[in-house]
C-alpha cells in the first residue's frame, strides 16, 4: 500500500521503517529534515512538506509531539488535509487529548475524509521491534481496514470506542505511568537515605506484583544515571497536563496528579525535558514535598 508518514522522531522513525520493511511504499516528512533522511536507507521517499508527502497516499499517518504540532501539520500553511482526495484515511498516532482528536476527526469528516485516533503504548524499543500496542478510537471498519499496516508496527489493537476514545485511553495510561515513575523515585530516594542500596530494592521489589513492569526497563537507566531519551520527559509532562485538563473538564481535581505535574515541571525547568522520563529521578528521589502545597522545595535539587 502507498502511505505517508508525517513526524519521524523517536517513535515515528521506527514505525515508518517497519512499514517500509513490510513492503509498503512510504513517503516520510519531518519538520527537521535531517531526522527523516536516514529512512531513505529503508526505501522511504523523503518529502519537503506535509502537502507533498501525502500526494498519492492511500493512508496518512501522523506521529507528532502534541496538539499544537498536530494542528500545524494538518491545517497549517503547508498542512496536508486539503490535499487529500475524498475517502482517504488519516491515522493519528500522536498522544493528544480526546477533544483535539474529535476536532481533527470533524475537520477530516467535513472534507469527506476518514479519521481514527490510534495512539500507541510502548517505547522506542517496542517501536523498533514492532511490538507496539494500539489504543484505537473510531469506526471499527476503518481500524480493521488498516490492520495489516498496524500489524507491521505492533502486536495488539484495543478498540476503545468512537473517535477520541483512543486518546482518552492513552492519557489515563500515561497519567498512571508518570505518577508511578515519580512514586518509584521517591521510594528509592527514601530507601537510600535509610541505608538500602538501589540494587537491593530493585532486586527485591521489581520481580513482585507491587512494581509495574515498565520500571524493570528503567532499572539500568536509574542505576547508571543514564538519561538518553526513550520517552522524553517533556512528553510525559505534556500528557500529565492534558490528563489534568481532561479531568477538570469532567469536574475532577486529581491531587496526586497535580503533585506529579509539579515534579515534572521542576525537572523540565532543570533542563531535563529532552531526557528520558526516568530522569525525573534527579528531582523526585531528593524531593521534599510539603504536605500543604505539594511544592518541591528549592533546596531539594541542590541537595
Ligand atoms: P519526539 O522524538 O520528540 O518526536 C516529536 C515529533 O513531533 C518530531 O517529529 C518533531 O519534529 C515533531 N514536531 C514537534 N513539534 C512540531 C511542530 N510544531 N510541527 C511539526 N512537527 C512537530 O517524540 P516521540 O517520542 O517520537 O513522540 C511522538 C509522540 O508519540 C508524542 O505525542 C509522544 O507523547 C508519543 N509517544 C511517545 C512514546 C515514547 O516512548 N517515545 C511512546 C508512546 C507515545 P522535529 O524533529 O522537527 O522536532
Amino acid at each position: 500500500m502507498d502511505v505517508a508518514f508525517l513526524g519521524t522522531g523517536i517513535m515515528g522513525s521506527r514505525m515508518a521503517a517497519n512499514l517500509a520493511r513490510a513492503g509498503h511504499g512510504v513517503v516520510v516528512w519531518n519538520r527537521t529534515p535531517e531526522k527523516a533522511a536516514p529512512l531513505a536507507e529503508f526505501g522511504c521517499k523523503l518529502a519537503s512538506s506535509p502537502r507533498m508527502a501525502v500526494r498519492g497516499a492511500q493512508v496518512v499517518f501522523t506521529m507528532v509531539a502534541d496538539p499544537v504540532a498536530l494542528r500545524q501539520v494538518a491545517l497549517g500553511t503547508q498542512g496536508f488535509l486539503d490535499e487529500l482526495p475524498h475517502g482517504t484515511l488519516w491515522v493519528d498516532h500522536s498522544t493528544v487529548d480526546p477533544a483535539t482528536s474529535r476536532q481533527m476527526g470533524a475537520n477530516a469528516v467535513n472534507r469527506g475524509l476518514r479519521f481514527v485516533d490510534i495512539p500507541v503504548s510502548g517505547s522506542s524499543a517496542a517501536a523498533a521491534a514492532a511490538k507496539l500496542i494500539f489504543f484505537a478510537g473510531g469506526e471499527l471498519s476503518d481500524i480493521e481496514g488498516v490492520r495489516p499496516l498496524l500489524e507491521a508496527m505492533g502486536c495488539r489493537i484495543v478498540h476503545a470506542g468512537p473517535i477520541g476514545a483512543g486518546s482518552s485511553l492513552k492519557l489515563v495510561n500515561n497519567l498512571f505511568l508518570a505518577q508511578a515513575q515519580v512514586a518509584w523515585s521517591e521510594t528509592l530516594g527514601l530507601a537510600s537515605r535509610i541505608g538500602l542500596t538501589e540494587e537491593i530494592v530493585h532486586e527485591a521489589i521489581l520481580p513482585t506484583h507491587v512494581a509495574p513492569a515498565f520500571l524493570t526497563f528503567k532499572r539500568e537507566k536509574i542505576e547508571n544515571r543514564e538519561w538518553s531519551p526513550e520517552f522524553p520527559l517533556k512528553h510525559a509532562l505534556k500528557d500529565v497536563r492534558l490528563a489534568l485538563e481532561m479531568a477538570v473538564g469532567v469536574g475532577l481535581e486529581l491531587s496526586q496528579a497535580r503533585v506529579a505535574e509539579s515534579v515534572y515541571t521542576r525537572a523540565a525547568r532543570h533542563g531535563l525535558g529532552d531526557q528520558d522520563i526516568s530522569a525525573v529521578h534527579e528531582i523526585a528521589s531528593r524531593g521534599h514535598l510539603t504536605a500543604e502545597t505539594g511544592a518541591v522545595e528549592e533546596s531539594a535539587f541542590r541537595g
